[in-house]
């Protein structure tokens, strides 16, 4: 079995980034920004901001967060988005989710500029997705799509399941896969809770991945024998023996998964460090306004 080394492969996705903006920084461009919007006081989310920020800074990118009260109303949440919509100092925003019950979450990502859409949420990324045109794409599938890429793990003509239809990792990673495309090809089976006979589906996967958001959902028995195994889920589990006072699991059993299958991303440091390199590359293309 081998280990795919997701931040390995991102910290090299992220020394390219940072020399292209040191090219820029040093022609006296401004470089790329990126902006988020945290509501509320979620720790996760909280997690998640802080790294993209210190991922930016590591880059050379330069960043801002909005922080606003879970007590703010759609529409002053909807002003502030048409505020970053319209700053030509922002390159790219995000307006992390979930957000709180009383806000409509579709409303607001669909008042996002396609264009600085850079968690590539909006159904006008989504659809030009579909259509191969050029998109900003939602940060984890297109983070998994590079990890396959980059281990040098054949897609083409493999069976390729998928567990969990999410909007945002799921069902666009299903349609990444089959496209017709470099490095996708795959023949792809969607499953979610209704899937009748999940566990033979999964085991009839060469590449299986599960975005699911069950601890440890998947087990050795639903495995193939030299199976790819991409793990997309994120647990926080309480732990006295780590300093941060929990240690990260994801949604496969990896101790007795990793004794069967051919490759295996870990949590952390498999799909996670991608995502954010993801979402730095969707800056930069938003920068360069390769998007329209
Ligand atoms: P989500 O929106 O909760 O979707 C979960 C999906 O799993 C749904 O489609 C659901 O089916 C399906 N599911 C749930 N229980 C199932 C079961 N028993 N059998 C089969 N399918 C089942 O989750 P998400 O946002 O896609 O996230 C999935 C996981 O990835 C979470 O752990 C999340 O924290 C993690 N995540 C990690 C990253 C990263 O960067 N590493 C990024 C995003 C998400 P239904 O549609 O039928 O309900």
């Amino acid at each position: 079995m081998k280990i795919i080394d997701g931040k390995k492969i991102a910290e090299k996705l992220k020394s390219e980034i940072a020399n292209e903006v040191a090219a820029m920084i040093d022609k006296d461009e401004r470089g790329p920004h990126l902006a988020a919007i945290l509501v509320g006081d979620d720790a996760a989310s909280q997690t998640y901001v802080a790294s993209k920020e210190k991922a930016c800074a590591s880059v050379g990118m330069t960043s801002s967060i909005y922080r606003h009260p879970s007590t703010i109303t759609e529409k002053e949440l909807l002003k502030i988005v048409d505020f970053l919509n319209s700053d030509d100092e922002v390159d790219g925003f995000i307006v992390q989710l979930p957000l709180p019950a009383h806000i409509d979450e579709n409303k607001i990502i669909q008042r996002i500029d396609p264009k600085k859409d850079v968690d590539g949420f909006h159904p006008i990324n989504i659809g030009k997705m579909v259509l191969g045109l050029p998109a900003h794409i939602s940060a984890t599938p297109q983070g998994i799509m590079m990890l396959l890429e980059q281990s040098k793990i054949e897609t083409s003509g493999k069976h390729v399941v998928v567990v969990g239809r999410s909007n945002i990792v799921g069902t666009p990673l299903s349609i990444l896969l089959s496209r017709k495309a470099k490095n996708a090809n795959a023949t792809v089976t969607l499953c979610h809770s209704k899937t009748e006979n999940l566990k033979e589906i999964c085991k009839s996967a060469d590449i299986l991945i599960a975005a699911i958001g069950v601890c440890e959902f998947i087990k050795a028995d639903m495995v193939k024998d030299g199976a790819v195994v991409i793990d997309v889920g994120m647990h926080r589990i309480a732990s006295h023996k780590t300093q941060s006072g929990f240690k990260l699991k994801g949604d496969v059993a990896f101790n007795e998964v990793a004794e069967k299958c051919g490759y295996i991303t870990p949590v952390p440091g498999g799909v996670g460090p991608m995502t954010i390199v993801s979402l730095l590359q969707n800056t930069l293309k938003a920068y360069k306004k390769e998007v329209r």
